[in-house]
């Protein structure tokens, strides 16, 4: 586990963003949602716009993650679904989930005090991340989290649920997708520079796993909001995705 021991962020708000990331670029701050299933590169683009807009960056799957991870680390099994809803419940009344922007610009993700950014990309617990997100409690405490994040604008909002539940009346939504052959052989890839040892076989099958979870739970499933921009980035570079993801921001400012 990748959990370092730095010391936790000063302020005690569930997300930091320093000024220098408001830049008089944003005409108007507003809310950009991103949807999509696992390993579409919504992390990846979701940073470049918001460094782009001069906006936050809110990583919704991060929080899902760390409430897995804080089950574990409390003994709670992932299918308990009352006690993980109490762990949930906890960990947000004591606003122990912060994402804090660091000096080169990514983000770091610190549960109760401590720098988690490695070990909630851990594979198994991205599946428990996807077992836990399935509980309405869960979704329930999450939701409260995300919504005060987002609420003065200027935000890039990254999840499976943004542009349908959290906020539905952003103003800009983006569906972003790949094929999951695509989508499985960039994150066997990214595993594979980490030193992981993963096959590409069990990689997809992964990847299946999490987009069949996520798109038939009963609650906030993983779907396209009507007035989400669909762009699929099978074939595109990610400049051009950027640039067309840009261009619609551009006629909703
Ligand atoms: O995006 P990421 O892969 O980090 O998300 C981890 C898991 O968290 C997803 O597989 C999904 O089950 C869940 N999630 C969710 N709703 C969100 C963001 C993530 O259910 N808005």
């Amino acid at each position: 586990m990748a959990a370092s021991s730095s010391p936790p962020p000063a302020s005690n708000t569930a997300i930091d963003a320093p000024e220098s990331l408001v830049t008089a670029r944003a005409i108007r701050r507003l809310v950009v949602a991103i949807d999509g299933p696992a390993g579409a590169g919504k992390s990846t683009i979701a940073k470049k716009l918001a460094d782009s807009l001069g906006y936050v960056l809110v990583d919704t799957g991060a929080m899902y993650r760390c409430v897995a991870l804080a089950a574990r680390q409390d003994g709670v099994a992932w299918t308990d679904e009352h006690e993980v809803s109490k762990v949930a419940a906890r960990v947000v009344a004591e606003k122990q989930i912060s994402l804090v922007r660091d000096e080169d610009g990514g983000v770091k993700v610190y549960l109760r005090g401590v720098d988690v950014s490695e070990a909630i990309r851990a594979r198994d617990v991205a599946l428990g991340a996807s077992s836990v997100s399935a509980y309405p409690e869960v979704r329930a405490h999450l939701l409260d989290l995300q919504r005060m994040a987002g609420a003065d604008g200027g935000v890039v909002l990254e999840g499976r649920d943004i542009g349908t539940v959290v906020f539905p009346d952003a103003d800009a939504k983006f569906f972003l997708t790949a094929s999951d052959e695509i989508r499985a052989r960039r994150r066997f890839e990214e595993l594979r520079e980490k030193g992981a040892d993963a096959s590409f076989e069990a990689t997809l099958a992964e990847v299946r796993e999490r987009d069949a979870r996520d798109t038939n739970r009963p609650i906030a499933p993983l779907r396209r909001a009507d007035d989400a921009f669909l762009v699929d980035s099978s074939d595109k570079s990610l400049d051009v995705v950027i640039a067309e993801m840009m261009a619609y921001v551009a006629t909703r400012a």
